[in-house]
């Protein structure tokens, strides 16, 4: 199969490390656990009267700043099943709504990680394409994935609309009860690994 997989907080942990920041550089008072979802951080900022520049530009700013990635932790499980899922000859992309300007910071990590053999490519966001769940969907049809792994519902309900399967990462911002059926909750990623061995052998 064709796999694209999200990397914040779908193959590590970046949300907490996030919010932390952004709440101190703007002021918020975000809750991880209370993320109701994913772009309501965004409007948090916006709503004090700061410009999508200054939001963007910081993430950007921070994210290829030393330590970050040298921080980030992976999320359990994750390096052993991407490994599997080559060996078995799936086709695994990274797709991300991170800016483009942090491609090669995310490219070196990966890279020391070991993980950059195992996927076909890395693809990052030029933030000229909006709404933001329109690249992933573009993306996701160009590269013909057949499941995409992510955490955030604003992506993964236009995405499972354009008929391509989610296997949804449990995270605050997501607890919609009533998902579409082709969107499939996991809490983590042997649960993933479990589901994708099954619709492996079911033919659509
Ligand atoms: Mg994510």
């Amino acid at each position: 199969m064709r796999i694209g997989i999200d990397i914040d907080d779908v193959i590590a942990k970046t949300g907490q490390i996030f919010y932390q920041k952004i709440n101190e550089r703007f002021g918020t008072k975000v809750d991880f656990t209370k993320v109701p979802y994913y772009s309501w951080v965004d409007e948090q900022v916006f709503k004090k009267g700061y410009s999508a520049d200054e939001f963007y530009g910081f993430l950007n700013e921070f994210q290829t700043s030393s330590p970050y990635h040298e921080t980030l932790v992976l999320r359990r499980g994750f390096k052993e099943i991407v490994k599997k899922f080559y060996k078995k000859g799936h086709i695994i992309y990274l797709i991300s709504n991170r800016h483009v300007l942090i491609l090669p910071y995310t490219t070196v990590w990966l890279k020391n990680l070991g993980i950059l053999p195992y996927v076909s490519g890395v693809l990052h966001n030029s933030y000229m394409v909006k709404p933001f769940s329109q690249f992933k969907i573009r993306e996701a049809k160009r590269l013909k994935i057949d499941i995409f792994l992510e955490d955030a519902l604003d992506y993964a309900l236009p995405l499972a609309k354009n008929k391509i399967k989610v296997l949804l990462f449990d995270r605050p911002w997501n607890q919609k009860q009533d998902l579409p059926r082709n969107i499939y909750r996991v809490d983590d990623w042997e649960q993933a690994e479990k589901i994708i061995k099954k619709l492996e052998t079911v033919k659509d």
